[in-house]
């Protein structure tokens, strides 16, 4: 009798809970089919790529490839507080910063200490929680219909939502997949009302590309508020994505238990040097910066334009509510080699995620629209 080996049925109580990330569609097999034709419209990456000083100083780094990069990121970090005027000590870096999303989980959560989050928040939040083997509180958005935040976080009720036993809370701000946003000073409002036992991390995936009135950042609060912490990516506006490397800041304390479980060596010496360089090039960020807000402004535009219904966005992607489902829409697109992101996943299937790419991505978008 031979028995069947499956390691599903092995796996511990967390990992049960969670499924393997889809990848949505084979990228490389569609390059390969569509080749200059193909718009990748689907993932939010800056199609004016890096800096060309952060490419020159990671080949240089490529050259000491051969050694363990630094464990601190002890360049970067100094770098990072002089930019950023906060304490060399309260700052953690990540491969991605979706690791340092789940690090807090793992080092913060567990059964007893549930994490809240919004619906249609970025789903790494419910991942991270899961992965930790604490439960998630997914507070009901903003309606569909709200005049500033359509599915936007909903603060007051996530406020609400925390209880003395509620040790996280993940805000995306602004939000992906939904583009919104809330003002600095209803953060300020949000954790004068969070007890000092929670901790909330704001993620600022998309920091470099706002500009909405009343919005800058969550850094400002840190010193007042020591739950806090602030994840931010070179992966968007730093057009670093492949190599992996986003950083938090928060109070040392916090940074100290991350510490403790963060992997010794988990951000590598070429993401370490290029990462850096990308800092100090205040240059092409600001060019990166005013062609996002340039092309989002027209593409939002000519989508209305066109009769679609286009959300408010602080980012480098629009959310297009098409108000019924997105699948015909979105597979006559993928055929004509446009590629955006459907948001079945986020129970939003009536939706498409489209990144403001190149404007001749764009254009081609425009031109196949169904
Ligand atoms: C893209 C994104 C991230 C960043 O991911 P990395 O792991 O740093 O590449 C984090 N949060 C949100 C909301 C994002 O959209």
């Amino acid at each position: 009798m031979t028995l069947e080996f499956d390691a599903a049925a092995l796996a511990n109580r967390a990992t049960s809970a969670l499924r393997a990330y889809d990848p949505g569609h084979d990228l490389p097999a569609l390059r390969l089919r569509f080749g200059e034709m193909l718009s990748e419209l689907g993932s939010n990456e800056n199609p004016l790529g890096p800096s060309k000083s952060a490419l020159r100083a990671a080949n240089r780094a490529i050259e000491e490839v051969w050694r363990y990069p630094d464990p601190l990121g002890a360049s970067l970090k100094r770098k990072l507080s002089d930019e950023l005027g906060v304490p060399f000590a309260g700052i953690t870096l990540g491969n991605g910063s979706h690791e340092l999303l789940m690090l807090m989980a793992q080092c913060f959560a567990d059964e007893a200490h549930p994490v809240v989050h919004s619906q249609y928040g970025f789903a790494v939040f419910p991942i991270a929680a899961a992965a930790a083997g604490a439960s998630a509180v997914a507070v009901p958005a903003l309606p569909a219909d709200h005049p500033e935040a359509p599915y936007g976080h909903d603060l007051a009720a996530m406020a609400a939502a925390v209880t003395p036993a509620t040790r996280l809370v993940y805000l995306a701000n602004p939000n992906n997949p939904t583009g919104t946003w809330f003002t600095d000073a209803a953060l300020e409002d949000f954790l004068e009302r969070i007890p000092p036992q929670t901790l909330v991390v704001v993620d600022e995936a998309y920091h470099e590309y706002v500009d909405a009135e009343g919005l800058s950042t969550a850094l400002h609060l840190l010193g007042r508020f020591p739950n806090l912490a602030v994840t931010r990516t070179f992966s968007k506006a730093y057009a670093l994505a492949g190599l992996r490397i986003g950083y938090m800041l928060s109070h040392p304390s916090v940074a100290a238990v991350c510490e403790r479980l963060r992997e010794s060596f988990n951000v590598n010496g070429v993401a370490l040097a290029a990462a850096e360089a990308a800092l100090g090039d205040h240059e092409h960020r600001a060019h990166v910066r005013a062609t996002n807000r340039r092309d989002r402004t027209w593409l939002a535009g000519e989508l209305m334009a066109r009769g679609l219904r286009v959300l408010p966005s602080q980012t480098n992607f629009l959310l297009v509510d098409l108000g019924d489902d997105a699948t015909a829409f979105e597979a006559h697109l993928f055929e004509r080699g446009v590629i955006v992101r459907p948001m079945v996943g986020y129970g939003l299937r009536h939706t498409l995620r489209i990144s403001v790419g190149s404007r001749t991505e764009l254009e081609r978008l425009l031109e196949n629209l169904p």
